[in-house]
């Protein structure tokens, strides 16, 4: 974990009315209450963070969105913009998670465009990589991972390189119940710093902070934080219940 400051984050995904994501939101502010040693953030749908956003004022958690397109305005029907999501009180942005390579198509370079769009209008992009079990099995984790790396951060400067937080989410691990024993992770995360150190500098890559991705839970999470290159986590499922993303976000090293 080293000197950067953690983040928890939790990605809703398509989960949670207006109502339910307030009933949620209202119990995880009272349960972490007075945490102030780690960035919380949530990432409900589209059509509740404006509620969320109201909730979460003054509060120790931010909001964030599970995907933005790449133009400030225009003819995009359907696509929500870097602009709408700054003013709706956004201040991170999921970038190419898993799902939406998988099933909408993203490539790198699309995710580069948005990680670049995002950059811009002043979002953190959380921006997603990781492998599948074929090709984990395949032995083309690093090659795949490494072309994740440098396609979705071509051409950005490296004063910006600092503000994106990488999240590694083995494809495999999400939502499967499975996780990336705590070596495995380490070091897949120590490989991706390793990466943007070449492309970047040991400086900047010992500022970026790589979050780990799938399965998370309560019982796991401390072995992961351990890890020195592992910085916090992307949660789903266990972000979806206020007591076991508290229980995350409250982590403790003994
Ligand atoms: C995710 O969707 O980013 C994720 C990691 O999901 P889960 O925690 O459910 O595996």
């Amino acid at each position: 974990m080293a000197d950067r400051r953690p983040c928890i984050a939790g990605n809703w995904k398509m989960y949670k009315t207006g109502e339910e994501a307030l009933e949620l939101i209202g119990e995880l502010k009272d349960l972490i209450a007075g945490v102030d040693d780690v960035d919380v953030v949530v990432a409900p749908p589209f059509t509740a963070l404006s509620v969320v956003a109201d909730r979460i004022k003054g509060s120790n958690i931010q909001l964030a969105a599970q995907n933005l397109y790449w133009e400030s305005e225009g003819a995009y029907t359907g696509e929500i913009s870097p602009t709408m999501l700054v003013s709706t009180g956004c201040s991170y942005v999921i970038v190419g998670h898993s799902e939406r390579r998988q099933y909408f198509g993203e490539t790198d370079s699309t995710v580069n465009r948005k990680i670049k769009a995002a950059l811009v209008h002043n979002l953190v992009p959380i921006f997603c990589i990781g492998e599948s079990l074929e090709e984990r099995e395949a032995e083309k984790t690093f090659s795949v991972l490494d072309k994740q790396v440098s396609g979705g951060v071509e051409s950005i400067a490296a004063d910006d390189i600092g503000k994106i937080i990488i999240a590694y989410e083995p494809v495999w691990a999400i939502g499967t119940g499975k996780t990336a024993s705590n070596e495995q992770a380490q070091e897949v995360h120590h490989f991706i710093r390793k990466r943007v150190s070449d492309l970047y500098g040991k400086d900047i890559a010992n500022i970026v902070r790589i979050l780990y991705g799938g399965s998370v839970k309560p019982n796991n999470i401390v072995g992961l934080m351990v890890q020195p290159d592992i910085d916090g986590a992307l949660v789903g499922g266990a972000s979806l219940t206020a007591s076991s993303f508290a229980g995350i976000i409250k982590f403790k090293i003994s």
